[in-house]
């Protein structure tokens, strides 16, 4: 018996943004509402509280984020070694080991001047202008903003909200508040419901700034882990079991922050590229997708996704990921998928999207879209031959 594959490929779908496009990742849904083990390493990511020159800071600021910013710090690189890389949190500039060093930046206008829809250019603008001006705060490319709570009719200390909170390429923002305090973590108090939403919402959001897309658990990891932090974790971090998949930390393995080599160069420009010859096919209960790889640098890994349409910015929470380490310039790869561990995806077409991730950690990112039905034919027609 002939074992054809047969490739499908419906719709080949160009020009759709990655997520480190300045594509807001998460506008259209914003987070709706110990002791550690210190690592000082670099670079760290930048963390800026952003005041208004209206605002003053929320009171206790230095002290409640730090300790939740180490906290993130330890989940990260526990979730890192889990996954087989080591202990690898992302690198945090300290002040002294309980104090993260905090650039406290004054801007140039009212607070009212950045709001959550379209202040993050202006924002953007002033923090890149500061560093330029400070090159030696730099600390890496990545960049976390948080800002002070309006107060206002509708956004107060009890419901905090108003300003920037998404990721927009390798920069994310949150914001603070009075009880946004590590104490209150997986407490089913009113501010410990509102700390897993707004701190969840900052694990989340800083994932993006730190080049992560949405992405799914699978069927068993789902039973055995509990519910991926760039998936809807932001709501369960902190409250009910939290988790990087394999094909985020595979991304981590390559982000600036989470460097082991302080030799390595990142974001180079040296993007993979994906060969013309994916295949994708249906074998029974099996999902195959194969393909070639080359680049200029070696290339760690590549990442699959599966997902039902829509395949846009913030509607790819159900994309089921998954990783093979590669460590080549070039050569192929190839995913056998049980369709059990596709989480009952239950459109007639899904989409692919792959993701080569270089040494530099530079990222492509192609996507294909299939027919379920058109693929089990096809293998059926090969079966008949
Ligand atoms: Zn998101």
């Amino acid at each position: 018996m002939t074992k054809a594959l047969f490739v499908l490929p419906l719709i080949a779908l160009t020009g759709i943004a990655p997520i480190a496009s300045p594509a807001l990742a998460d506008a259209a849904a914003p987070a709706a509402p110990s002791t550690t083990q210190t690592v000082t390493q670099s670079p760290a990511v930048n963390i800026v509280y952003f005041l208004g020159s209206d605002t003053e800071p929320v009171a206790g600021y230095e002290k409640r984020l730090s300790d939740l910013l180490l906290h993130l710090q330890q989940f990260y690189g526990k979730e890192m070694e889990r996954n087989g890389y080591g202990y690898r949190p992302f690198g945090l500039a300290m002040k002294n080991p309980e104090t993260v060093d905090i650039i406290v930046y004054k801007a140039k206008e009212p607070a009212r001047n950045y709001p959550y829809q379209g202040g993050y250019p202006k924002a953007l603008a002033e923090i890149n202008a500061y560093f330029a001006a400070h090159p030696g705060m730099k600390k890496s490319a990545h960049t976390l903003i948080i800002m002070p709570t309006w107060h206002d009719d509708t956004y107060n200390d009890v419901n905090p909200g108003g300003v920037p909170f998404y990721g927009v390429g390798k920069n994310c923002f949150a914001l603070d508040y009075p009880a946004f305090d590590i104490q209150h973590l997986g407490k089913k108090t009113r501010e410990g419901r509102l700390l897993t939403k707004w701190f969840g919402g900052l694990a989340h959001e800083l994932g993006h700034g730190l080049n992560l897309p949405h992405n799914h658990q699978t069927t068993s990891d789902g039973t055995r882990l509990g519910t991926p932090l760039m998936g809807s974790g932001n709501y369960t971090f902190g409250t009910s079991p939290t988790y990087l998949t394999p094909a985020t930390c595979a991304i981590l393995d390559r982000c600036e922050v989470f460097s082991a080599d302080p030799s390595t160069q990142y974001y180079t420009g040296h993007t993979p590229r994906t060969g013309d010859d994916i295949s994708v096919s249906v074998q029974g209960e099996t999902l195959t997708v194969k393909g070639t790889y080359n680049s200029d640098v070696n290339v760690a890994a590549v990442n699959l996704y599966v997902q039902d349409p829509p395949y846009v910015v913030n509607r790819d929470y159900d994309a089921v990921s998954f990783t093979q380490k590669l460590g080549k310039k070039s050569g192929e790869f190839s995913f056998s998928i049980p369709r059990r561990e596709l989480n009952g995806l239950s459109s007639d077409t899904f989409g692919i999207t792959l993701r080569l991730i270089s040494t530099t950690g530079d990222i492509s990112s192609k996507q294909l879209e299939y027919s379920w039905k058109e693929l089990e034919n096809a293998a059926a027609t090969a079966g008949e031959q």
